[in-house]
């Protein structure tokens, strides 16, 4: 009998052992939660208030929790304007209390639509764009919970799943937004057919980055459970006082319209602190939410030429994650700076976008100044997946020539970068634009060689993890 009982037991483990997924297999779920806030809050993206009026499109946290050989991470994307830090904490603090996640393995980027909620604890600008009311402050109050909750969902969805990557191109959706002008100046944003324009002051990227995750099916085709994409451009293309994804909620429902409803697409953006989608050779009007749609439309046509080239799946190998926090030096400001600061917040009104430059200025010394001198602390992280995939984290708007130094320096022969992610501290130019000023440079808050100091950390960490 007890032979019998042992026998029993060990074809018990034998069968289990063949019909539960082995532990050495990938599992992968996928969740969305919807983070639309109430009508009225005020709006992030520009320096002029707005609130609220309605919801043109929802806005989404979407999270993607990935488990190899009981090894896990997750990759969160969220419709908002950016991270903050004390976010970034709550959240991780709420996924750790409610799923078997560690925090540090979780990566939240925010995609930069700038038809969001402004977010309350921010910055000094914020605060002046209705971050300090009730309503700004429940709602930031909230998101943590409600973020770690896609985390959550995605957790107790896990099931066996493969992944395969591929590299897709939009050459002509982009443009560096910065120009060479005749007078010898950098222009930024100069206007469409402005004939003082002589040429770009720099790249674009124009990689599309696509890892799609697959549930096998017996006798069926596999069933998609999520795309990850990956491309780099400011999405500002709604505009206005309706709630919005911008072209990467098009191109969610574009990609939902093939591969069916019940995929989920996880948009990251990519260093496009200087690129954004005006082309300034055309005429045409570029706002508004039928502009998200053509251009939702374009990149989802590079994703499904990028499908196509899915034939692999990906080699899965072990997962793991590391992060470093990076000092970055802050910009230099003087006691007058302050003071004049001070002064410029008080006469521009923040209802219209009189006094732009000066305001950009503005904020940025009065969040410089609130540092004390203390550098800025910033985050920097990588999630291998094998030894062919990395995505890596950085922590603000990063210029392209900084995310194209680290993808052609990557060990990994598939890098994917997400920005505004695990907190930001905003503009984060390369060494070079710092002398040419403007704009981005104006609202910079840490010191020309910072994104450098970046760049090198995100190696560092992959060539940790590569080995
Ligand atoms: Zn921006």
């Amino acid at each position: 009998m007890k032979l019998k009982a042992l026998q029993a037991a060990f074809i018990g483990l034998f069968l289990t052992g063949s019909l539960v997924v082995s532990a050495s297999e990938l599992r992968v779920g996928a969740a969305a939660v919807n983070i639309t806030p109430p009508v009225g809050i005020g709006m992030a993206g520009y320096y002029f208030e707005r609130g609220a009026q309605g919801t043109n499109d929802d806005l989404f946290s979407k999270a993607i929790v990935i488990e190899h050989n009981g090894a896990r991470a997750a990759l969160v994307g969220l419709d908002l304007i950016s991270t903050t830090r004390a976010m970034i904490e709550a959240v991780r603090r709420e996924i750790e209390q409610t799923t078997p996640l560690r925090g540090d393995h979780v990566m939240i980027s925010a995609t930069h639509a700038h038809t969001g909620p402004v977010l309350a604890r921010r910055g000094t600008r914020e605060s002046s764009q209705g971050g300090d009311t009730d309503l700004s402050q429940r709602y930031s109050t909230e998101l943590p919970k409600r973020i770690a909750e896609s985390v959550r969902l995605a957790m107790s969805r896990l099931q066996p799943a493969r992944a395969s990557v591929a590299v897709g191109r939009a050459e002509h959706l982009s443009f560096n937004r910065r120009f060479f002008m005749t007078d010898g100046t950098v222009g930024w944003n100069p206007g469409k057919l402005n004939p003082k324009i002589a040429k770009p002051a720099g790249p674009i990227d124009p990689e599309v980055g696509v890892v799609l995750f697959e549930a096998p099916r017996e006798k069926l085709a596999a069933e998609p459970l999520a795309t990850y994409v990956n491309f780099a451009m400011h999405p500002d293309t709604v505009g206005g006082e309706y709630f919005s994804a911008d072209y990467p909620g098009a191109l969610s429902r574009i990609l939902a319209g093939y591969k069916g409803a019940g995929m989920m697409t996880l948009f990251a953006n990519g260093t496009c602190g200087n690129i954004n989608h005006i082309d300034v050779h055309w005429a045409g009007p570029q706002k508004g939410p039928q502009e998200a749609h053509r251009i939702g439309t374009v990149l989802a046509a590079a994703v499904f030429q990028a499908y196509k080239q899915l034939q692999q799946p990906l080699k899965a190998g072990s997962l793991r994650a590391r992060s470093e926090i990076v000092k970055l030096p802050l910009p230099e400001i003087k006691p007058e700076d302050i003071e004049k600061a001070r002064a410029t917040v008080k006469r521009y009104s923040m209802k219209d976008n009189s006094g732009f430059m000066e305001k950009v200025q503005a904020y940025k010394v009065l969040d410089v100044a609130a540092r004390e001198g203390k550098p800025q602390e910033v985050e920097v992280q990588v999630i291998a997946l094998g030894d062919d995939l990395a995505w890596v984290s950085l922590p603000g708007e990063i210029f392209v020539e900084l995310g194209l130094a680290i993808k052609k320096a990557s060990p990994f022969r598939y890098t994917m970068i997400a920005e505004l992610a695990n907190g930001s501290i905003g503009y984060i130019p390369n060494q070079e634009a710092y002398p040419q000023g403007n704009y981005e440079v104006v609202s910079a808050r840490c010191a020309a060689g910072s994104g450098e100091m970046l760049v090198e950390a995100a190696l560092r960490l992959m060539r940790e993890l590569k080995r």
